[in-house]
């Protein structure tokens, strides 16, 4: 159970009882995707979730998802079906000679501005490919289809590549943001990130509601590739948003991105999320394929903290199976990556924080102690040890509520609410192991804290300890 697991709320997973057996398969994050609706159908459902996680006693973290400027053409009168090396018409107004070719309205003048001859253009979820061939005197792009397809109304368009300085953020996401906030959202996705700035908008938005909660940066554009490291430094969370990244990039290249964006957020310590068509066909079937289970499995073992689950249990007919499943496949990757100890990776940066991290995993494997133990303010801590991906659990403490479910998303890590009676943070560990009926008399676990001096409130991580119970 290391691996966590993000499940998408849907019409078929949206009653308490749903709820309540999907988290007891394993779910640790509700996702809620305000690209199918507003705070007003959601408040129920969080109302719902916080029952159920009370009843359950174990933290829930809800994942607010904006949908994000998502750039779409307008009403088509019929489908339009192409052969490769069709025409068609693309722009605000119908042409003069109607009938001449099919003429797919967009209306974007902030992308018409930016199209040129030459482009590639994809519409319908990347299965039609265009070439803007022509842009003609009554503002209409001439395309030539590249390969056969349809195209219906209101289907998405991308120009791969390009970059297009649309803001992450809609008027409706800001919306949203601030609705999900009043709800009581834990985390707030961004879709179609292309620029650090993207994250600090929305962070600004949070900050000025007097809240503080994790930003997942969807990576879903070539450009916000490009910039991962930039976005990185900002972002809390990284997703790897398979879907539209895959329209965007040729399919092929995207095992390659998925493992690099992998590798650079273990190496920032920052969680990271695949996502989209994981177990795809269990919409429909009570298994999934053989190529989805290896999926699944190869993305643990590339290092991913979360896998996600989208249409398999918003509105899959089997949603509870594709998370036993999900649970099933990730626990075996688990403990291969156990056999093969590819874990505890000798950090590449210099700094003191990481070879603590790493000297806590190393302690703990060769001590033989059942656990890691860390007290963390921020959670950072906690998340630089699961970035070595160590065999023993992280039992992670903090004060502070919004750090628990912001620590979902960390792989290998157990959250707890700290008890405060404790001032000092590691005679609060150790109460913590002493009490927990987890631990039996005589284990050893590893502990890591930050111990504050006399009048101090905070500070980094500075002690790591062998204790005994
Ligand atoms: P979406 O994002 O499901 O909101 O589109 C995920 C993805 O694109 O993979
Ligand atoms: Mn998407």
């Amino acid at each position: 159970m290391k691996t966590k697991i993000i499940a998408t709320i849907g019409p078929s997973s949206d009653t308490p009882e749903k709820m309540k057996d999907l988290l007891n398969s394993g779910v640790s994050v509700f996702r809620l995707n305000f690209s199918h609706g507003n705070a007003g159908k959601f408040e129920s459902i969080v109302k719902d979730i916080r029952r159920v996680e009370k009843e359950l006693q174990k933290p829930v973290t809800i994942m607010q998802d904006l949908a994000g400027p998502k750039i779409r053409i307008g009403d088509l009168v019929d489908p339009v079906t192409f052969r490769a090396g069709d025409f068609a018409l693309l722009g605000p107004k119908a042409p003069a000679k109607p009938g001449e070719v099919s003429w797919i309205p967009f209306t974007d003048n902030k992308i018409l501005d930016n199209m040129e001859v030459g482009d590639r253009l994809v519409l319908a979820d990347g299965t039609l490919q265009l070439m803007v061939r022509e842009k003609r005197a009554d503002g209409l792009f001439a395309l030539e289809a590249q390969n056969s397809g349809i195209v219906t109304s209101r289907k998405g368009l991308a120009l791969p590549g390009k970059s297009v300085k649309v803001p992450a953020l809609t008027e409706k996401d800001k919306q949203d943001l601030r609705d999900g906030l009043r709800l009581g959202v834990d985390a707030a996705a961004l879709s179609f990130v292309q620029t650090p700035e993207d994250i600090l908008e929305a962070k600004e938005i949070i900050r000025s509601q007097g809240r503080n909660i994790p930003v997942v940066a969807k990576l879903e554009r070539q450009n916000a590739v490009d910039r991962l490291e930039d976005i990185l430094k900002v972002a809390d969370v990284i997703m790897v948003a398979r879907g539209d990244l895959g329209i965007e990039c040729p399919l092929p290249s995207l095992p390659g991105i998925q493992k690099r964006i992998i590798r650079a957020c273990n190496r920032a310590g920052k969680p990271v999320i695949v996502a989209t068509q994981m177990l795809l066909s269990m919409v429909g079937s009570p298994s999934p394929t053989r190529a989805e289970t290896t999926d699944v499995a190869n993305a643990v073992l590339d290092g991913a903290d979360c896998v996600m689950l989208s249409e398999e249990t918003a509105m899959g007919s089997f949603p509870v199976e594709t998370v036993r499943f999900m649970r099933w496949i990730t626990g075996e990757a688990e403990t291969l990556m156990a056999e093969r100890k590819i874990n505890l990776n000798l950090p590449e940066a210099d700094n003191a924080p990481e070879f603590l991290s790493y000297s806590a995993c190393l302690l703990a494997d060769k001590s033989a102690s059942v656990a890691l133990v860390a007290h963390s303010m921020s959670g950072a801590a906690a998340r630089g040890l699961s970035a070595r991906k160590p065999i023993q659990p992280i039992y992670a403490l903090t004060p502070v509520p919004a750090v628990v479910r912001y620590l979902n998303f960390s792989w290998g890590v157990i959250p707890v609410l700290a008890d405060e009676g404790r001032k000092g943070h590691l005679e609060r560990v150790e109460d913590f192991v002493d009490s927990f009926s987890g631990f039996k008399k005589g284990d050893q676990v590893v502990i890591t804290a930050g111990q504050p001096h006399a009048g101090e409130e905070t500070t980094g991580t500075n002690l790591v300890k062998i204790y005994r119970k």
